[in-house]
């Protein structure tokens, strides 16, 4: 690992802490670029980009070439304006009365999503000039979007004021993550439908599944997320991306127990052998989920195993339940001196997939990282050696 940042005290010190390799954030970026073929690659960079930080995400695609970026509301989008000078910047829940200042100062095109928004789109075309925007259409997710007829009967409405200039027409996929599901083809041929009405504005209906999914799927514009940030987008097939976060807790203690004693809350761990124990500072406060627990949570009863960290080369289990604040390893099977008060366990990252600690918490990576909470010391690094 490089040290290349200034405040690597606060980082080494750090009861919790972040790393976000942004060389291989890049590397994930433009392999979704050459996987989306002809089509122009944007990044969904959304809840400050799936919890790793919009700005230095942000630069880091836009140096490596992206310029079109889909964020949630226009605060992020003000935010990622910064360091995006020239993008496209699109606000996917749209505009509200209110926030028309944002669009217009940060330069934002809102996705308008329902019928409402659209005449509130029209009338502040009409008071403040022209803007572009995009629009949102509903293959069947049933979030958001316009009807298709509807989006379509727009399309045809040749008295539609010449100030409503749309840039991009795109849809939402339900099952992308699935292959082999229905869906997936009559959306496609629902969005081919509604794309062909708008012709010669760009389309975009793939996100990270979507591009996995073929060409046929990949229209003008392909809007990545969590493949960008090293997480699994396909169901039932090996993660090709790299790892892009690692989570990490010091060690604050550790401490030898008897078998027959319990460990945590409710005792829900009856140790079977004599045990060493390590005491890390994350909890379910910092996004290490208590549904993860090794026992004593409704989830270990479905079979599913509960999460593990890694240390020193070993994979150790949680023991008993994750607390708000601390988490307690099993690392009995680690030699005695290669974990000491001070040393750091990954949570997640090079060693355990973040999708694996997600599935033991009963849950996606994009809640994983979504949800890291606020006390991790971030780091970005740019390994350079791997590239
Ligand atoms: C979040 C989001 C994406 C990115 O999805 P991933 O599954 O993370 O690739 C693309 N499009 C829309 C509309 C989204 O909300």
């Amino acid at each position: 690992m490089t040290d290349n940042f200034e405040d690597i005290d606060a980082f080494a010190s750090a009861g919790l802490r972040l790393t976000v390799d942004l060389g291989a954030l890049v590397e994930n970026w433009r392999d979704m670029a050459r996987r989306s073929g002809r089509a122009r690659t944007g990044a969904a960079v959304k809840a400050d980009a799936y919890g790793l930080g919009i700005e230095d995400v942000g630069e880091a695609l836009y140096l490596a070439g992206a310029r079109d970026f889909f964020v949630a509301t226009a605060e992020e989008g003000a935010t990622l304006r910064l360091y995006a000078p020239d993008a496209r910047i699109f606000v996917l829940s749209g505009i509200w009365p209110g926030t028309e200042r944002q669009f217009f100062e940060n330069d934002l095109v809102p996705v308008i999503a329902s019928e409402e928004q659209l005449t509130f789109w029209m009338s502040v075309l009409a008071d403040h000039g022209d803007h572009p925007c995009a629009l949102q259409v509903d293959t069947g997710f049933n979030r958001l979007g316009l009807q298709a007829e509807d989006a379509i009967a727009l399309a045809n409405d040749v008295s539609r004021p010449a100030s409503f200039a749309p840039v991009l027409v795109m849809s939402h996929l339900a099952c992308g993550d699935d292959p082999a599901h229905a869906m997936n083809r009559q959306q496609l041929e629902a969005f081919r439908k509604v794309s062909t009405a708008f012709e010669g504005i760009e389309a975009s209906l793939a996100n990270s599944a979507g591009i996995f999914l073929g060409s046929e799927y990949h229209f003008d514009l392909t809007r990545p997320g969590i493949a960008i940030y090293g997480g699994q987008a396909v169901g039932n097939m090996a993660n090709p991306m790299r790892p892009v976060a690692t989570a990490e807790a010091r060690i604050i203690q550790t401490r030898s127990a008897k078998a027959g004693e319990t460990v945590s809350y409710g005792g829900a761990l009856k140790l079977t052998r004599d045990s060493r124990l390590a005491i890390v500072s994350a909890g379910y406060a910092d996004g290490y989920m208590r549904s993860q627990s090794n026992n004593g949570v409704p989830l270990r009863q479905t079979g599913i195993a509960g999460g593990q960290g890694f240390i020193a080369g070993y994979k150790v289990p949680v023991a008993g339940r994750i607390t708000m604040d601390l988490t307690i390893f099993d690392v009995t099977d680690v030699p005695e001196k290669l974990v000491r008060a001070g040393d750091y366990m990954e949570l997640f990252g090079k060693n355990i997939p973040v999708d694996d600690a997600a599935r033991a918490a009963g849950t996606i990576s994009y809640e994983m990282l979504t949800g890291l909470g606020l006390r991790h010391e971030r780091r970005y690094i740019f390994d350079e050696a791997d590239e």
